[in-house]
């Protein structure tokens, strides 16, 4: 364990000890209860966590946002931190998924975008080895769209992480020590980023972001990020996006399914705050709100035929 691992530790056990807010809310982690789907060579996971109430039905909007001081810039006293480096600093999340949930806000408050910190991203989990860190994008299920962030939790927590290598695939580029993958007849689409190199990796991150497809309205293409590392490999899954949420979170009476899809649905941990949903959801349901929210084939096979013409 390096020197920034056992800091992480300590924060997490003080901060579960001495801060009412999160021993609370990760004590009530004991009360969530999960369902497994062995389909498609993989397992996906639904959680019944009514804690997360809030998050699912967040209000995003321009309105909204400006209504209420942000929670990175303006932190209830007892909440501590480890800075990280000039950009970032490491936090405890007190509204957990799991039962070690961090926060890694920039240090000013700056909107949400990947592009200038997925090299800060790469190092990050090279220094915190046992974590997926995670980016959800500003229409893709960020509570805070207005203030930089990732997210972190253990690999354990994260399906794909034990998934990804059952994927259906195929190479789309290559280079030195870099691969990128993009799913076959797979939800939901991913692309996957495999690389030993951080310099290739960050340029081959680009020349995928560079392409997606951007609505008019937005500054960033829609997408959700999980990066880890397998010995010395950075593994990235992005999540190429066309909607914030599927039909069934508007529809109404029994076809509702309170689900807002962030990394974590995408990566194949389903989060339900309604017990009523926990009971009835299906895998073809989970797949459906893949299908809906992800870029559709026609859009992946464009992107991958840019990203060959071009490179
Ligand atoms: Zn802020």
């Amino acid at each position: 364990m390096n020197d920034l691992e056992q800091q992480i530790d300590f924060l997490l056990f003080c901060q579960k000890q001495d801060w009412k807010l999160a021993r609370e809310n990760y004590a009530s982690l004991a009360n969530v209860q999960t369902r497994y789907f062995q389909e498609d060579y993989r397992t996906t996971v639904l959680q019944f966590n009514p804690e997360r109430i809030r998050s699912s039905a967040a209000k995003i909007d321009k309105a909204s946002l400006q209504a209420r001081p942000c929670f990175f810039c303006h932190r209830p006293e007892e909440q501590k931190g480890v800075t990280y480096n000039d950009a970032f600093e490491i936090l405890v999340n007190p509204y957990p998924i799991f039962k070690d949930h961090l926060t890694v806000p920039l240090r000013w408050h700056e909107r949400q975008q990947i592009k200038p910190y997925y090299g800060d991203l790469l190092d990050i989990v090279s220094d915190l080895s046992g974590y997926v860190l995670f980016y959800n994008g500003p229409k893709c299920g960020a509570s805070a769209p207005d203030h930089m962030h990732f997210q972190a939790g253990r690999k354990e927590e994260f399906p794909v992480v034990r998934n990804w290598l059952n994927f259906r695939k195929r190479a789309v580029w290559e280079r030195g020590r870099t691969s990128l993958y993009a799913s076959v007849g797979l939800l939901p689409v991913c692309f996957i980023l495999v690389s030993g190199d951080r310099s290739e990796a960050v340029a081959a991150f680009g020349l995928l972001y560079d392409r997606m497809p951007m609505g008019p309205e937005d500054y960033e293409p829609m997408m959700n990020v999980a990066v880890w590392k397998e010995e010395e490999v950075w593994i990235t899954c992005i999540f190429p996006r066309r909607e914030l949420r599927s039909s069934c979170y508007y529809a109404e009476g029994d076809a509702n399914i309170l689900i807002s899809p962030a990394t974590v649905e995408m990566a194949g941990l389903f989060v339900v705050p309604l017990e009523k949903d926990f009971k009835k959801v299906t895998f073809a349901d989970l797949e459906k709100v893949w299908e809906e929210v992800s870029i559709t084939e026609d859009e992946k096979n464009e992107l991958i035929r840019k990203i060959r013409e071009e490179a």
